[in-house]
C-alpha cells in the first residue's frame, strides 16, 4: 500500500506544497514545530533516508538546500534546523525547521496548531522566495 507521503505526492491527499522536481517533493508539516516547518521527501518510496543510494541522497540534500534557503528568506529565524526522525511515517523525509535557539528543534515540545489560512500564508511567503 502506498505511504501517506506517496498519496500526498500523487495528489490523493491535500497538502500545502512548497516545491517539486522530478525526484523530490516538499510540503508543510501538518503538525509543525514552527511556522515554515517543511518536509522534503523523495518521490521514490524508500522507508528510511539512509536506504537511499549515495547519488540520490546527495540530490535530496541539494533539493533540501534550495527549500531551506527559501524558508530562511521568507520567515524570521537564525538557521534552518535539519532533522531526520522517521518514526511515524515509513517514507524517507527530512524535516526543515526555522530555528532561533537549540530548543526550537525539540520534537517533544508542543507543536503549533495552525489554521488553513495560516498555512496558506506561510506557503505563499515561502513559495515566493524561489
Ligand atoms: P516522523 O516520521 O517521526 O519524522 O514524523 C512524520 C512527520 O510527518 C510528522 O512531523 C507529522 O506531523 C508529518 N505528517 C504526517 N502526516 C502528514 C500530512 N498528511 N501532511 C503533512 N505532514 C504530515
Amino acid at each position: 500500500m502506498a505511504t501517506i507521503f506517496s498519496r500526498i505526492i500523487q495528489g490523493e491527499i491535500p497538502c500545502y506544497k512548497i516545491a517539486e522536481d522530478e525526484r523530490f517533493f516538499a510540503f508543510l508539516d501538518i503538525n509543525p514545530l514552527a511556522k515554515g516547518h517543511t518536509l522534503v521527501v523523495p518521490k521514490k518510496e524508500v522507508d528510511y533516508i539512509f536506504q537511499l543510494g549515495d547519488e540520490e541522497l546527495g540530490q535530496m540534500m541539494v533539493f533540501a538546500k534550495k527549500v531551506a534557503q527559501a524558508i530562511e528568506k521568507a520567515l524570521p529565524c537564525k538557521r534552518i534546523g535539519v532533522a531526520v526522525i522517521g518514526l511515524e511515517v515509513p517514507h524517507a523525509h527530512i524535516h526543515l525547521v526555522p530555528i532561533t535557539t537549540e530548543g526550537d528543534l525539540d520534537f517533544k515540545k508542543p507543536h503549533l496548531k495552525l489554521t488553513p489560512e495560516e498555512f496558506l500564508a506561510v506557503q505563499d511567503k515561502i513559495t515566493k522566495m524561489f
